[in-house]
């Protein structure tokens, strides 16, 4: 069990000792992650002192407007990690291909794909962001989530925080500025089972797929609806805030695919963004999906590929994954409760 004033470098030669024939070289990485999140933490904590608020004129691969700080993270990330000699490559969501690392510099066994500024269109109103990465061994980006052998993210809030897995639980660490360390403060966490709140973007209601709006109804319907019970409705449009709240208050989350083009297959990324963060939830005891299967198990076409994607307490992503296998078989025009939806697609409201 791990200490709990332990530091992450404490943490990780544990950890390396546990796995039999371990050379070291993926405690390194891990350490150089840790390094790029310091700085990234240092830098965003600056807010407008540091004059890099505000957008970069510029857009990344997908076509979506970078700010100044995601390009920075993004130029942090790789100084931190390339040099290491772990890495064979990385992928980023500012990157339109992955990037092998540099000739000359020694390469290792492993593949770093990371998301290095997430939520950073928030940056400007100072909401918490965040960054979270994903190991995978080399040589091929494209491989399901299950062949992580490291996930996490690190949340720049009122104090920074680097969550990860190493397949082995979840445990989060906190950043203490006076030494400059990462400090395990929440060895092992478990997700809360009975959920209380639920976030979404209702704003993309009358999108919705059948089982989403059934779900979101009943949660509404409160004490006398279906569930019994009164629920909060959270939203913070930030991946890596909202996969905190969850992993510290429990509840559920969901981007699930819509009826609109742009998002018929989600809006978050696999790679970098669902998969990690599937992961570190898993590892607690949560449950994280598609809505139609388990999200660690697709097998990803493209660097960049979107997924709809819904996690957080066990219970809840169940409850959507039967939802969403119900209404494969039939559409949702008598709702099994006798309440109509509060929420009903704009065509047939
Ligand atoms: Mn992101
Ligand atoms: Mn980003």
């Amino acid at each position: 069990m791990p200490r709990p004033d332990q530091t992450l470098t404490e943490f990780l030669i544990e950890e390396q000792r546990k796995a039999p024939g371990a050379t070291g070289s993926f405690t390194a990485l891990v350490k150089d992650v840790g390094v790029a999140c310091k700085r990234i933490s240092h830098l965003v904590a600056k807010g407008a002192l540091g004059g890099a608020l505000g957008e970069a004129g510029s857009a990344n691969s997908q076509g979506e407007r970078q700010m100044r700080l995601d390009v920075l993270a993004n130029g942090i990330f790789r100084r931190a990690v390339e040099r290491g000699g772990t890495l064979e490559a990385i992928a980023s969501e500012e990157m339109e291909a992955p990037c092998p690392i540099p000739p000359g510099q020694p390469r290792g066994k492993y593949l770093l794909a990371f998301d290095p500024l997430d939520g950073s269109s928030n940056i400007d109103v100072n909401v918490p962001v965040g960054s979270i990465f994903s190991v995978l061994r080399a040589p091929e980006f494209l491989q399901p989530g299950t062949r992580q052998v490291c996930a996490g993210y690190a949340i720049y809030g009122p104090s920074t925080m680097l969550v990860l897995t190493l397949g082995r639980g979840t445990h989060g660490f906190t950043l203490d500025r006076e030494i400059g360390e990462f400090v395990l403060t929440h060895p092992d966490l478990r997700i809360p089972e009975q959920a209380a709140e639920f976030a979404i973007n209702s704003s993309n209601a009358r999108f919705w797929e059948p089982a989403v709006k059934r779900y979101v109804d009943e949660c509404l319907a409160g004490r006398s609806g279906p569930r019994g019970r009164d629920f909060n409705m959270r939203w913070i449009a930030s991946l890596v805030a909202e996969a905190h709240r969850i992993l510290m208050r429990g509840g559920v989350f969901l981007y699930p695919r819509d009826e609109r083009e742009a998002t018929r297959n989600g809006r978050l990324r696999l790679l970098y963004e669902a998969n990690p963060i599937a992961m570190v939830i898993e590892q607690a005891g949560g449950r994280a999906s598609t809505g139609t299967q388990r999200l660690l198990e697709v097998g990803p076409r493209s660097l960049h590929e979107r997924s709809g994607f819904i996690f957080g307490a066990a219970g809840e992503v169940e409850r959507l994954e039967l939802y969403h296998r119900e209404f494969n078989r039939r559409a949702y025009d008598a709702p099994l409760f006798g309440t109509r939806g509060l929420f009903r697609a704009g065509t047939d409201a």
